[in-house]
C-alpha cells in the first residue's frame, strides 16, 4: 500500500476513558540531559517534585539542572501573588546558577487550575534578565499532555523561539531528542554519505547547547527521530519548513529508510548511502539474529503510552519475525505516522486514545506473550501471569539506529527469558 493510500485508509478505532499514563513533566528527564545549559523550572506542586525526582531518581546531581517552585495553599486559593513569589524564586535561582542560559518555566495541573499566565511569566522575566538568560515556557501538565508530550510542547516553544532563517539559507535539521552516542553515529552517517554537504549543512534539535537554537525558515528540510513531535511537526512547517516524511530511524529498515529519505530529499544517490550502511547493517543483522529465535512468533500487545508504539510494532514484526496482536497509541497523528503506516499490514488493530478497563478485558482474552506498557500497569498484569516490558525503558534507553538496534531486540527478548527463567 502506499503511503498516501495508507494515510486514508489504515482504520483506527478510537477509545475514550480512564487513562494510565505518565503527564508530560516525564520528559524533563531527557531533555535536562540534552540541553546542558538549559534550567527547568516546574511550577507546580509536591506531587510534581515527587514524580520528577522518582522518574530521574537513579540520577544524583549536586547541580541538577531542574527543580519545582512548589505551589503552597495559599498560592492555589489566590491569596498571595503566585507571580511575585515565583519571580523571586527565579531571581535567586539565576543568581546562584550563572552557568543557566535558558530558562523554562514548565506548567502542571496546579499553575493550570489558578491560571498562572506562565507566557506573561516567561516574558517578565526574559526581559527582566535579558542579555544574561532566555527564559521559555511550555505546559507539562497531566491534563493537556501526556508522557512524551512534554518533550513535544519544550521543542514546539523552542521552534517558536528559533531565529528566522534567511530565504536563501539552505539545510537539514533532525529533530528530537536522541542520546549524544545516537547523534553522533547519525551526524557520522548524515556527513559521510554526503547528505549533510548536499543539504547546505546539518543541525540536531535540540541542540545540546539550548542558546544555539538553529535558525529555521523556508530552506530548512527537516527529518523526524522521534514518532511524538506532531506540534513541532506543526510549529516547523508553519515557519516555512519543509517535513521529509520517512520511516522512524528503529533497526535496519527503519534506519535504512529514514536515510534514503533524507538522500531522495537532496538529490543524494542511494548508492552513496548504501555505501556507508553497508557495514552497521552487518553489524546490526548479527545482533538482532541472536535474539530473533526468542521473539520469532511471539504474540506482542502494546498498550498506548510512549507515542513510539507503532514503530516499535514495526520492528518487532519485521526484524524480529514477532505477531502484533494490537497496537495502543494515546495520539495519532497521521501526517507525522505517514510513513510507518504505508509499512503497516492491512488488518493490523490500532487503537488510539485509551479505556484501560476495556483494553485490559480484551488484553486478559487474548493473553500476549509480551505486552509494552506504562508501570502502573504492569505489576498486576505480570502477578496473573503475563509478561510484560516497561515502555518507559524504551524511552529513556539508547534505541534508533544500525550500532542500537540489537539492544532495542534484547529490550523485548530480556522479560521473555527472565519469564522462561522462572518456569524452569
Ligand atoms: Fe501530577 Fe499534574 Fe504534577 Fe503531572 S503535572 S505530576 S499529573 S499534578
Amino acid at each position: 500500500m502506499s503511503a498516501a493510500g495508507a494515510l486514508a485508509d489504515i482504520p483506527v478505532t478510537l477509545e475514550r476513558g480512564q487513562r494510565e499514563v505518565f503527564c508530560g513533566l516525564t520528559g524533563i528527564v531527557w531533555l535536562h540531559r540534552k540541553m546542558q545549559d538549559a534550567f527547568f523550572l516546574v511550577v507546580g506542586s509536591r506531587t510534581c517534585a515527587h514524580l520528577l525526582q522518582s522518574a530521574a531518581g537513579v540520577m544524583i546531581f549536586s547541580e541538577p539542572r531542574f527543580a519545582t517552585a512548589i505551589m503552597q495553599e495559599k498560592d492555589l486559593a489566590g491569596l498571595s501573588d503566585a507571580n511575585e513569589e515565583l519571580d523571586r524564586i527565579v531571581h535567586r535561582l539565576l543568581d546562584r546558577r550563572p552557568d543557566v542560559r535558558t530558562l523554562f518555566l514548565v506548567g502542571s495541573c496546579p499553575s493550570e487550575v489558578i491560571k498562572l499566565d506562565l507566557g506573561r511569566a516567561a516574558e517578565r522575566l526574559g526581559q527582566a534578565h535579558l542579555g544574561r538568560v532566555k527564559v521559555l515556557n511550555y505546559s507539562g501538565s497531566g491534563i493537556e499532555t501526556t508522557f512524551t508530550e512534554g518533550e513535544d510542547a519544550c521543542l514546539e516553544a523552542m521552534v517558536r523561539a528559533a531565529p528566522v532563517a534567511d530565504a536563501a539559507a539552505s539545510g537539514l535539521v533532525v529533530v528530537g531528542t536522541l542520546p549524544d552516542v545516537v547523534e553522533d553515529q547519525l551526524e557520522r552517517l548524515l556527513a559521510d554519505s554526503g547528505i549533510a554537504d548536499a543539504a547546505g549543512g546539518l543541525t540536531f534539535f535540540p541542540p545540546r547547547r539550548a542558546e544555539t537554537i538553529p535558525p529555521i525558515g523556508p530552506g530548512t528540510r527537516f527529518l523526524l527521530a522521534q514518532p511524538f513531535l506532531n506540534a513541532t511537526r506543526r510549529a516547523l512547517l508553519e515557519r516555512g519548513a519543509t517535513h521529509v516524511p520517512a520511516l522512524f530511524p528503529f533497526g535496519i529498515e527503519g534506519t535504512s529508510a529514514w536515510l534514503h529519505a533524507a538522500a531522495d530529499a537532496v538529490g543524494v544517490a542511494h548508492e552513496r548511502v548504501e555505501a556507508v550502511t553497508r557495514a552497521p547493517i552487518a553489524r546490526a543483522r548479527k545482533a538482532i539474529a541472536h535474539y530473533r529465535p526468542q521473539l520469532e512468533g511471539k504474540r506482542v500487545w502494546f498498550m498506548p503510552d510512549s507515542q513510539l508504539e507503532i514503530p516499535l510494532a514495526r520492528f518487532l514484526r519485521d526484524e524480529c519475525g514477532a505477531e502484533l496482536l494490537e497496537i495502543g497509541v494515546p495520539y495519532l497523528d497521521r501526517k507525522t505516522m505517514v510513513g510507518e503506516l504505508g509499512v503497516l499490514p492491512e488488518g493490523s488493530r490500532i487503537v488510539e486514545g485509551q479505556d484501560v478497563d476495556r483494553q485490559l478485558d480484551r488484553l486478559r482474552e487474548e493473553r500476549p506473550d509480551l505486552t509494552v506498557c506504562g508501570l502502573g500497569l504492569a505489576n498486576p498484569l505480570e502477578s496473573e501471569g503475563m509478561t510484560t516490558k516497561w515502555s518507559i525503558e524504551l524511552v529513556f534507553t539508547p534505541v534508533h539506529g544500525f550500532e542500537q538496534a540489537g539492544d532495542l531486540a534484547e529490550l523485548f527478548a530480556r522479560p521473555l527469558q527472565r519469564r522462561g527463567a522462572l518456569k524452569v
